[in-house]
C-alpha cells in the first residue's frame, strides 16, 4: 500500500502529517539562517561557560573573535573519548558543565558504547529541546494522537526513556512495558491495547520468529537502538510476518535520544533537529567536509545550537551514514539518511572496509533456520582481519545446527561480500537476550 503523502497506509485521520511544518519543510538557506542565528548566541555562551571548550578554542587559536557557523570548520572536532576525559577530569559532571549544578534537573547514566557509564546532565530547557526534536521524529514515523503505542524502552538508565515524554506531547495512548517482558508485549498486542510497537529490531525479529506469532498483527513497528529496521532483509521479514509497516528512528545519547525519524515512505530517516542541532558530513578518513547530497557517504558531526548544560561542538557521532535524499514525497525538506555502520564496528579485509550490518543482510536470507541475528568475533584490536572472518550466527530454536548450513552461509557471505568467513552456529538459548541491543561485534581473547 502506498502511503497517502506522509501517513501510514491504514491511517484515515485528517490532521497534518508534519508536526513542525515551518522547520521541517524550510529551504536549505532558511535552515542555515535559523541555525546561524542560534549559533551566534551559542558560541559566546560555550566559550564563556565550558572549561573544556574554552581550552579547546584557545588551543585552536579561535578564542579571540567569534566563529560563525560558516567558519565552523576552524574549530577542531570533539570525540566521545574527549567528552569522557572531560568528565573524568572533574567528576561527576566534568569540565563541560556550563550551568550551576543546582540547575541540572535530570541526569542519565548513558550506555556509553564502550567503557564505563558516562553522566549526561540536562536543564529544563534541554529536556524541552529533546521533547521538541523527539516529537518531530516520532510524528514523522506516522505516530499520531490516535495511535496506541506499546513501548519497551525503560524510563532509564538509557536516554531512550525520554520517549515517554515525547509520546505524551503527541498525545498518544501509551502502554509502557519493561524491556524483554515478552509476555506483556504479546498480551498488549493480542488484545489490541496497542496498535504500534516501539522496540529494537532484534526484539521485533524475535517476535516474528516465534512460532505462535502467526495470528499476531501490529499496524506499525518503530525500531530503534541499533541498525536493522532499515536493512531490507530484516525489515521485509518483520513486515510480512507481523503484517506491519516498519519505520526506524535513531538518536545519539550526547545529542538527542530521537534525532532521526523515518516517514512511511521508508526512504531513510529524516533529520529532525532543525534549529537545535547543526550537522556536518565529513569524510571518515580525511575528516574533510563533504556536501550533504544524495549518495554521499560519510560520518556526521553534530553541534548543539541551544543546549545549556553539556553542549558539544563538532562532535563525531561514530556512525557512518549514506545520504538518501533531501526531498521526499512526504513534503519534508530535511535530509534523509541510513546508517551503514558504526565506525567502531568497521574492519578491513584485504583492504576493503566491512560493516557487520552487511553480514546481517546476508544471514537474514537463511530464515527460518536462523533468527537473523549474527555477530563478528574480533580477537585483537587490529582493524585489519585476516580471513576467514569468525562469525557467530543464531539458530532458531527447534532448528538443527548442521555443517551444511554453516557452509551455505559461508558461501553466501563469500559471494556477496567477497571474503571468506568461518561460521559458528549458536543456539538461540546461548546467543544472549534479544530485548536490548545486540552487539554486532564481540571481542574474544
Ligand atoms: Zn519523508
Amino acid at each position: 500500500m502506498t502511503p497517502s503523502r506522509g501517513r501510514l497506509a491504514r491511517d484515515q485521520c485528517e490532521r497534518d502529517w508534519i508536526w513542525d511544518r515551518e522547520v521541517e519543510t524550510e529551504s536549505r538557506d532558511a535552515a542555515f539562517a535559523r541555525a546561524s542565528a542560534a549559533w551566534e548566541k551559542q558560541y559566546p555562551y560555550v566559550a564563556g561557560h565550558s572549561g573544556f571548550y574554552k581550552e579547546k578554542f584557545r588551543e585552536a587559536g579561535v578564542a579571540a573573535s567569534p566563529v560563525t557557523l560558516k567558519d565552523l570548520h576552524r574549530i577542531p572536532f570533539s570525540t566521545k573519548q574527549e567528552m569522557k576525559q572531560a568528565i573524568d577530569a572533574r567528576p561527576p559532571f566534568g569540565t563541560n558543565l556550563c550551568v550551576p549544578e543546582q540547575n541540572v534537573k535530570r541526569i542519565y547514566q548513558t550506555s556509553g558504547t564502550t567503557g564505563a557509564p558516562s553522566v549526561l546532565a540536562l536543564t529544563p530547557a534541554d529536556m524541552e529541546s529533546w521533547t521538541v526534536i523527539g516529537t518531530r521524529t516520532y510524528f514523522a514515523t506516522g505516530i499520531h494522537d490516535h495511535s496506541s503505542v506499546l513501548t519497551t524502552f525503560g524510563a532509564g538508565p538509557f536516554v531512550a526513556g525520554h520517549t515517554h515524554f515525547v509520546l505524551g506531547r503527541i498525545g498518544t495512548r501509551s502502554v509502557p512495558v519493561a524491556p524483554g517482558d515478552t509476555e506483556r508485549v504479546m498480551f498488549g498486542l493480542r488484545s489490541r491495547l496497542a496498535d504500534t510497537l516501539l522496540c529494537t529490531p532484534s526484539f521485533a525479529q524475535y517476535l516474528a520468529n516465534r512460532n505462535d506469532a502467526g495470528p499476531l498483527s501490529i499496524d506499525h513497528i518503530v525500531t530503534g537502538g541499533e541498525p536493522g529496521g532499515g536493512i531490507p532483509a530484516i525489515r521485509d521479514h518483520i513486515q510480512s510476518v507481523l503484517h506491519s509497516t516498519v519505520t526506524e528512528v535513531m538518536g545519539i545519547g550526547d545529542l538527542a535520544p530521537s534525532l532521526f525519524g523515518e516517514c512511511p515512505h521508508q526512504q531513510g530517516m529524516h533529520f529532525s533537529g532543525g534549529g537545535h542541532i547543526w550537522t556536518e558530513l565529513v569524510d571518515p578518513e580525511t575528516r574533510e567536509p563533504m556536501t550533504i547530497e544524495p549518495g554521499a557517504e560519510g560520518e556526521l558531526a553534530y553541534t548543539h545550537l541551544t543546549r545549556e548544560a553539556m553542549p558539544v561542538v563538532r562532535f563525531l557521532g561514530g556512525d557512518l551514514v549514506r545520504i538518501e535524499g533531501d526531498t521526499c514525497d512526504c513534503g519534508r525538506t530535511t535530509f534523509r539518511m541510513r546508517v551503514i555502520g558504526r565506525r567502531d564496528d568497521m574492519f578491513i579485509v584485504r583492504g576493503v572496509n566491512v560493516y557487520p550490518s552487511a553480514i546481517l543482510a546476508v544471514v537474514g536470507r537463511f530464515r527460518p533456520r536462523v533468527t537473523g541475528r549474527a555477530r563478528v568475533v574480533r580477537t585483537g584490536d587490529d582493524v585489519s582481519v585476516t580471513p576467514p572472518v569468525p562469525i557467530e550466527v543464531e539458530v532458531a530454536s527447534g532448528q538443527s545446527s548442521d555443517a551444511a548450513l554453516a557452509t551455505a552461509i559461508e558461501a553466501a557471505v563469500h559471494s556477496a561480500l567477497v571474503f571468506r568467513a568461518k561460521v559458528e552456529l549458536v543456539p538461540e538459548a546461548a546467543f544472549g537476550e534479544s530485548g536490548y541491543k545486540t552487539r554486532l561485534t564481540v571481542k574474544r581473547p
